[in-house]
């Protein structure tokens, strides 16, 4: 039987994804690049705010409009929230999948043809589960679920309280795949900078955080690689981690913080306890300790009281802050949250209109901060080959996987010149100089200098 996943959410679903595409391989299902040439497909949907809601409905709808023989699961965090309303509502779906229950996806599967019978439980390595991320990138969940209560959010009530995965676990994994040559590992979970241990045992006594005694783990590894670490909230950023950054080039200074907003009044409603002045001082340590440090957050605009005081903070605070990546997002009323009972909403209009100007200013701070890579020879991960252009497209430090800028890769006549064929692979890592910036992305040339044991 053949399958096709069609994946939406974040990199903790991709995670998901994988780990179901691992357990179907496993039972004998074969992958399909093409629904059409699928039996079954699966709609991996998030459930986050309600737009993302409708785009995994809509895919369903449209799924089995184009292909009204086919069986569709619907699986993920939509499936998590709202299953009892959805077996009733979509009719569509011939299953339903939560991600609390990824792991009985092959049982699901087989119940739907008749073919499933009592099979021994399978135990998948995390480290050799299929990949979806672009060539020699890959996410490392560390964690599930979260303890912290934003008022506006809901993957609490979706992905439930904080599970962390042991150290020594974590561990296996990165080296699986380091292994099969991943040379980026993206650590994720919904807040890193939450993770801890049942048994913190003599190191972690010794450090405040678990995280910091992680990347003491990772740093024992050897080998040529990258780690990226996403997501971590800034009321409990872990300072102590920093140290290792300092010390081990191959832990990226690359920081997603999500600040969500600037007003102390608007984020303690939010369930939160900073404000402006923590947030920059924060900022400050990191820039201190890292000046090449590059930092990515989100903005939630138009949140229940939220004044246009409280908004001129927020867009002072963009000023002084000057990230190099920002997005924005506009508060979504999402049942189960304590800020859908919130009064003094905010209109979607003014809310949009806010988001707007947020991302106009944006624009020249992030210009202006990609532009101190220009005229640096830096590591370039290569991800694509644009056919019949001599372009590769690739990522440096400060550019994280499907959300930041790229850089284009100035491969053609380099190779005929000077380089060994085969030295832009797929998945490696090569050296580069930044030649100019064209809009958000940069653009890069092969370094002629390269000695061939950096040739990887
Ligand atoms: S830290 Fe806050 S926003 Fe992030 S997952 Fe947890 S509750 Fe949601």
């Amino acid at each position: 039987m053949r399958y096709f996943m069609d994946p939406f959410g974040c990199a903790k679903n991709q995670v998901d994804a994988e780990t179901m595409l691992a357990l179907l391989n496993d039972a004998g299902w074969i992958p399909s690049d093409d629904p059409g040439g699928a039996d079954l497909i699966i709609v991996n949907s998030c459930g986050f705010i309600e737009t993302a809601k409708q785009e995994s409905i809509n895919a369903v709808l449209a799924w089995k409009k184009q292909y009204p023989e086919k069986k569709i699961i619907l699986a993920g965090c939509l499936t998590e929230c709202c299953r009892a309303e959805l077996k009733e509502s979509l009719g569509e779906a011939d299953g339903f999948l939560g991600c609390s229950d990824l792991d009985r996806i092959v049982k699901k599967a087989d119940e739907l043809f008749g073919t499933y019978y009592e099979k021994p439980d399978t135990v998948i390595r995390a480290g050799y589960r299929p990949l979806l991320s672009f060539p020699g990138s890959a996410y490392v969940k560390i964690s599930e679920g979260c303890n912290n209560r934003c008022s506006f959010c809901t993957i609490p009530q979706i992905r439930g309280p904080l599970r962390c995965r042991s150290i020594p676990d974590i561990i296996r994994e990165c080296k699986d795949l380091l292994t099969r040559g991943i040379k980026e590992l993206c650590l994720i979970g919904q807040d890193l900078a939450s993770f801890t241990q049942e048994n913190p045992g003599q190191k972690n006594a010794m450090r405040i955080s678990a995280l910091a005694v992680l990347l003491e783990e990772i740093a024992l590894l050897s080998g040529d690689f990258w780690v990226r670490l996403l997501y971590m909230h800034p009321d409990h950023f872990p300072l102590d981690i920093l140290d290792l950054i300092v010390k081990d080039s191959r832990f990226l200074p690359y920081f997603d913080i999500p600040f969500q907003h600037a007003s102390g009044r608007l984020l303690s409603l939010m369930g939160r306890s900073g404000d402006k002045t923590n947030y920059l001082r924060l900022l400050d340590t990191i820039r201190t300790r890292l000046p090449d440090a590059a930092i990515r957050s989100t903005f939630l605009t138009g949140f229940p009281g939220e004044t246009e005081e409280d908004f001129a903070m927020l867009l002072n605070f963009q000023e002084q802050a000057r990230f190099d990546w920002l997005g924005v997002f506009t508060w979504s009323r999402e049942e189960g949250t304590a800020a859908y009972s919130m009064k003094h909403r905010i209109s979607k209009k003014i809310a949009a209109r806010r988001k707007i100007l947020i991302e106009e200013r944006q624009i020249p701070i992030t210009e202006e901060n990609m532009n101190r890579f220009v005229g640096r020879n830096m590591d370039i991960l290569i991800e694509e080959e644009v056919k019949e252009s001599g372009l590769w497209l690739g990522r440096l430090f400060c550019q994280a996987p499907e959300v930041d800028g790229a850089t284009v890769i100035h491969g053609d006549g380099v190779i005929t010149d000077n380089f060994p064929q085969g030295l832009l692979k797929l998945g490696g890592i090569i050296r580069g100089t930044v030649l100019a910036r064209a809009g958000f992305d940069l653009e890069a040339g092969l370094c002629k200098l390269i000695p061939p044991d950096r040739l990887s």
